[in-house]
């Protein structure tokens, strides 16, 4: 049994270090029971998704991250004019959302970024734009505009809200190790908190399962709930799961023997970071292209309320060797949170406007 203490402290949104740590080994039953609890107490037995698409300008770049199966010396870079046929095609099936991300390019100057989310707005005023991971934003800001001044341009071309990628683990330890070129945590949690500052909400990302520690995993959650402390600008939690295929770092781990995470660990980490980030973030994602349609389901009894996006496409995870899919239709949403005996909603991207298909609106 979970000590009574430790309970009051979850529900009261105040959980200590040790307190994760004695979650992260309690009994699965008795985690999930938690989880499911703090979940149904913030946000109730709506399940959110949102219509949008996913669109990767470009498969070339200049970083080094080692579990990266996606970037491609030789791959593809998309013109404006190709962009934007994608957009017409999400809004033309009723997308609210386009999410922009791409690797790191040397030419990519802030302008290009600007460049690319002004033709966006100019033709899809209505559509809103998820873009310019914190990477992207900091390589947007050398120069000497610096990171502020790139977010202050980049919200004048149309940014509204920003994904909180590039976070893998934020321990500078294990990014040394997986990603040594990438922005380090202070510089992550940097143009978070400018971003916030300016009105830009983020969403918060964990890639988790590779040579991470339990406690990186803990440290990463509690530096998330600091920051959502000071700031309150993120949207909603999402973990995700390392894919081992196709990259330096799955292969060392596949050759020692080491699979990747399991469905149990998976489901774990959903539930831990419900309840420490509980009463801080209410929306904690279950991404169906990392986790399957099957397991995102259950995750929807461990805590997650969300399964994330139709995507339309999505190239980043099928590389490393994620099989659910490009696409997850309106219906088949619908279908999968009905089973699960929860009610279906689809959001905007900040989840301030949520409507069952084809209903009302919840609120
Ligand atoms: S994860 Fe992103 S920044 Fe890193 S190598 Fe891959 S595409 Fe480049």
């Amino acid at each position: 049994m979970l000590p009574t203490d430790l309970l009051d402290r979850a529900r009261a949104g105040e959980c200590t270090n040790e307190d994760a740590i004695m979650l992260a080994n309690a009994p699965l039953p008795e985690l999930f029971r938690l989880a499911d609890e703090l979940r149904a107490e913030a946000v109730g037995d709506t399940v959110t998704y949102i219509l949008n698409r996913n669109i990767n300008f470009t498969s070339r770049c200049i970083g080094t991250c080692r579990f990266c199966a996606f970037r491609d010396p030789n791959g593809y870079r998309m013109e404006i004019s190709e962009i934007l046929l994608k957009v017409q095609e999400a809004v033309k099936i009723g997308a609210t959302e386009i999410c922009i991300q791409g690797g790191i390019l040397p030419d990519m100057r802030l302008d290009s970024y600007c460049e690319i989310l002004e033709s966006i707005k100019s033709e899809f005023p209505d559509i809103h734009l998820h873009s310019c991971s914190p990477m992207e934003v900091y390589h947007a800001a050398r120069g000497g505009v610096g990171v502020k001044g790139a977010l202050v341009a980049l919200k004048g071309a149309g940014l509204d809200t920003m994904p909180g990628t590039a976070a893998e683990i934020l321990v500078d330890r294990v990014r040394e190790r997986i990603c040594p070129d990438k922005l380090n945590t202070e510089e992550w949690a940097g143009v978070i908190r400018n971003a916030h500052n300016l009105g830009i909400r983020t969403t918060a990302t964990i890639m988790y399962g590779h040579i991470e520690t339990m406690q990186d995993r803990i440290e990463h959650l509690f530096l998330i709930r600091d920051i959502q402390k000071e700031t309150h600008g993120f949207t909603e939690f999402v973990p995700l799961p390392f894919m081992p295929h196709n990259n330096e770092l799955g292969s060392e781990m596949l050759a020692s023997g080491n699979y990747g995470i399991t469905g149990i660990d998976d489901l774990r980490m959903h539930a831990l970071a419900r309840i420490v980030l509980h009463t801080h973030i209410k929306n904690i994602q279950a991404s169906w292209v990392k986790l399957g349609t099957k397991l995102a389901q259950y995750a929807l009894h461990c805590g997650a309320n969300d399964l994330g996006g139709t995507l339309m496409e999505e190239k980043i995870s099928k590389s490393a060797g994620a099989t659910s899919g490009e696409y997850m239709s309106p219906a088949e949403f619908d279908w999968i949170i009905r089973k699960a005996g929860r009610v279906p909603a689809v959001r905007d991207t900040i989840y301030s406007h949520q409507q069952q298909p084809g209903g009302a609106a919840t609120r």
